[in-house]
């Protein structure tokens, strides 16, 4: 349930309803608004009785949640998240690009990325440090050293920098060197670390499960904002299906549905969608298009060599005409 306080409910009527959630048992969760606060009620094992809280001063309305998310959700709060990534913004009115390698590999080749992406236009630098990889014989990232190049990535070219966390044990690390702290599609339901990460004081960029619904997807956002960080942007990166012409099957369908459904950003991971860098910048066309609210690509100055993703990553001059046709759609749906 959600109660609306009126425009003009004092501190004071705020707190008694907050209070009054707490005799019934459950927990209240103030949600400030642009012109009045709502108050979430959580934690109910069964319907609320709204009529508890209608007739206290203050209260305007009492609205049912009826999705099993409810932070996440729209009916919780209509206004569109905007997220902030070191002074980048995320959310509606904006297009984010983050673009870098899969994997950090040296400190040269993520200063030389770095330069080239921003030269072009991203916003914000991506980079694993620890890699979540199919075969344990496969690069699995500098780790720690990976996060102290990412630092001076951000130091040289003051771009913000986003990295994955794969466990609880690194999350302290990772979140002391990222802006945008990511949880990849392998660890969408790892209910202990998106817990950890509602605990977090970084950003989280919450990929889709390659096999999750919607629903699923955005049970896993609750986690995190159930622990207190609202700061949640979604990201699709594509879904399992039958298909070989591509690594995944991009579901651009998502993000009408999650924009409907949610007030947290979305944005596209056309690379892990395709696999293949001639799909990329059709794909990221599509992701703009389509309303999404940024994308995250793969880049690298030598794709042939890179460690991890080399296939799907694209080249710097690639990235460049991408970054400038994006540019145009999103300016051309503006109109
Ligand atoms: C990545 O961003 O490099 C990555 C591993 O992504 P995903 O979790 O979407 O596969
Ligand atoms: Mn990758």
């Amino acid at each position: 349930m959600l109660l609306v306080m009126s425009k003009n409910a004092t501190e004071k009527e705020i707190e008694d309803v907050i209070g009054a959630i707490k005799e019934q048992g459950y927990t209240p969760r103030p949600i400030p608004g642009g012109e009045r606060m709502s108050i979430g009620i959580l934690y109910n094992k069964g319907p609320v009785d709204g009529s508890l809280f209608l007739g206290m001063p203050g209260v305007q309305d009492a609205i049912p949640v009826t999705k099993p998310y409810k932070l996440v959700s729209r009916e919780f709060k209509p206004e569109d998240t905007i997220v902030s990534v070191g002074g980048v913004k995320v959310g509606n009115g904006h297009m984010t690009i983050i673009a870098g390698p899969c994997a950090v590999e040296s400190e040269e080749q993520a200063i030389t990325i770095a330069q080239k992406v921003k030269a072009a236009g991203a916003d914000m630098f991506r980079g694993g440090a620890f890699k979540p990889r199919t075969s344990p014989y496969a690069f699995q990232g500098l780790g720690l050293a990976g996060l102290k190049i990412l630092e001076k990535v951000r130091k040289e070219t003051g771009l913000p920098v986003v990295t994955e966390v794969v466990d609880i044990t690194t999350f302290d690390q990772v979140e002391e060197s990222a802006d945008l702290v990511q949880i990849g599609t392998r660890n969408m339901q790892n209910f202990s670390l998106l817990k950890r990460a509602g605990a977090s004081k970084r950003p989280i960029l919450l990929k889709r499960g390659m096999a999750a619904t919607i629903e699923e997807w955005l049970m896993a956002a609750e986690y995190i904002l159930a622990e207190g960080n609202s700061q949640v942007i979604l990201c699709e990166r594509g879904v399992r299906t039958f298909v070989n012409h591509s690594r995944n099957t991009l579901d651009l369908s998502a993000v009408p549905v999650v924009k409907t459904e949610s007030h947290l950003p979305i944005i596209i991971d056309p690379s892990h969608a395709a696999g293949k860098r001639d799909q990329v910048i059709p794909l990221s066309r599509a992701a703009v298009a389509v309303e999404s609210h940024g994308i995250i690509v793969e880049v690298h100055h030598d794709p042939g060599k890179a460690l991890s993703d080399g296939a799907q990553s694209l080249y710097p001059e690639q990235f460049e005409q991408l970054c400038m046709q994006v540019k145009t759609i999103f300016n051309s749906l503006k109109v």
